[in-house]
């Protein structure tokens, strides 16, 4: 039996009510799951667990099995709790804040794809930074501010966020909805889940994201690193007011 992510079309959805499909040691699996399970450099969300006895227990990660998501707790578990229905919720704050580190991401990677042809060769966000990687043979200061300036201008414009999708043949008809070359694009029941910043780009992607950009608030390239002979790396932190300019 699958596990309905539901986290793919109600990003707002924190808190729900679920059925227990399996129970194996301190992992469960639910019939719904509000939880991203991780991927694409994006941790897997933490949450909580809420038992019929009312007890609250930490979930510390996600695991997926094929269509099946366990969720990894912090203690043991009863095997009676199969059949029966759990509360998940969702660390919320902790979510919507690498869901902004992810959106950030998708502008400097559109940005650079546009303007300097950089692919991205890898990505990590953290709840207070996040890196990412492009095949680019130079970092030079003025090419940081320029992406950092374009990016500022994207987060102030406030563009709304979307997320749809688009069946595998017309994905491939546009290369342009793919940035990278090594990973292959998040697919289900034959479709490319695409993420739209509406009005800017558009790209395949399984994440979450914020509901529109003026929600980051100000993005500052903290930090560069040379990582390779074609390989540059940036470090991103955003401000808690939206960037004014
Ligand atoms: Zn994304």
């Amino acid at each position: 039996m699958t596990t309905h992510r539901l986290y793919l079309d109600e990003q707002a959805l924190v808190t729900h009510d679920a059925q227990v499909l399996a129970v194996e040691g301190n992992r469960l699996a639910l019939d719904h799951s509000a939880f991203y399970p991780g991927g694409g450099g994006q941790p897997a969300d933490q949450g909580w667990l809420t038992l019929p006895s009312g007890e609250r227990i930490a979930v510390i990660g996600i695991e997926a099995e094929g269509d099946r998501l366990w969720r990894l707790c912090g203690q043991p578990l009863p095997s009676t709790l199969r059949g029966g229905r759990v509360t998940a919720k969702v660390d919320a704050e902790r979510r919507v804040s690498l869901s902004r580190y992810h959106t950030a991401l998708h502008i400097l990677n559109a940005i650079v794809m546009r303007q300097f042809d950089g692919w991205i060769t890898g990505a990590q966000m953290q709840t207070d930074y996040a890196r990412i990687d492009f095949k680019l043979d130079r970092l030079t200061p003025e090419l940081v501010a320029a992406v950092e300036h374009a990016a500022n201008a994207v987060i102030a414009t406030n563009h709304p966020i979307r997320a749809r999708y688009l069946p595998l043949d017309e994905y491939e008809a546009r290369p342009e909805l793919r940035r990278t070359l090594d990973v292959a694009p998040p697919l289900r029941d034959g479709r490319v889940r695409i993420v739209e910043i509406e009005g800017f780009d558009a790209q395949a992607c399984g994440g979450t994201h914020a509901a529109a950009t003026g929600e980051l608030g100000a993005l500052a390239i903290v930090k560069t690193e040379n990582k390779g002979r074609s390989n540059k790396r940036m470090y991103v932190r955003l401000g808690l007011t939206v960037c004014s300019q």
